[in-house]
């Protein structure tokens, strides 16, 4: 049996009926083939999407939480070089693991809540990272985002990830004018755009992470963009 989408399920097609106004499949096809394309040849180069290992991979995204790249990829080879495994991180002292974040900033509370998920792993599920969505939030520190995050990058299923990104180009392409769209409208249409293949649904995640930061970008970069000419802020924007 191939892989499930994690968060996809049946009434997808009825909630994404009751938003999709403008956007019709072929919007939908429209915007996955052109993110991938632009993905495979646009992708930024960091350290953590050369690896799948699941430890690497749920603490880079707690190092990314509300961080910039550049600081956690100063940090990110030392840490992984200092602490490489669940258990080294669990049993070292907080302030060891504080030394190697200082140039995160939070460094003291960073290190607390990384050791505190290091032992949790150990105790509840032996060291190993769990791969579904219910164990990944159940633990500390770990919400939606991460828990969906660790998913798609280190246990091969896809699944959306709701951020800050995801919604702005969401709600420019499919939804604009409309102001202050539901989550509920969003995630009906990211389920409908990830892609099921795992590998392809990494691309498109990273995809989305990087389009937001170079193209659809707090001011839109829109005519160099590949999605314009079927974009709704675009055609709004350029007409009026
Ligand atoms: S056309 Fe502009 S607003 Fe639309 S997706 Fe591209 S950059 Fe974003």
């Amino acid at each position: 049996m191939g892989p499930q989408a994690v968060g996809a399920n049946r009434d997808t097609k009825v909630v994404a009926d009751m938003y999709l106004n403008e956007a019709t499949k072929d919007k939908i096809d429209f915007f996955k083939r052109t993110l991938l394309k632009w993905a495979r040849a646009n992708l930024r180069d960091f350290p953590w999407r050369r690896t799948s290992d699941p430890y690497r991979v749920l603490i880079t995204e707690k190092l990314l939480q509300q961080t910039d790249f550049g600081h956690v990829r100063k940090v990110w080879g030392e840490f992984f070089q200092r602490f490489p495994t669940i258990e080294e991180l669990a049993k070292v002292a907080e302030d060891e693991i504080a030394t190697v974040l200082k140039p995160l900033g939070l460094w003291r509370q960073r290190a607390k809540q990384l050791k505190k998920l290091a032992e949790e792993i150990l105790a509840k599920h032996g060291g190993i990272i769990p791969c579904d969505y219910a164990s990944l939030v159940e633990l500390p520190g770990v919400g939606d985002y991460i828990a969906r995050a660790t998913l798609i990058f280190a246990c091969n299923k896809p699944t959306y990830i709701l951020d800050v990104n995801t919604r702005k180009i969401v709600s420019r392409f499919f939804y604009y004018p409309k102001q202050g769209v539901k989550d509920k409208a969003i995630i009906a249409i990211l389920e409908l755009l990830t892609p099921k293949d795992p590998e392809e649904c990494k691309l498109f995640s990273w995809g989305m992470i990087d389009f937001s930061a170079l193209i659809c970008s707090r001011r839109p970069r829109c005519s160099i963009c590949p999605l314009k000419e079927r974009c709704s802020y675009y055609l709004h924007t350029s007409t009026s």
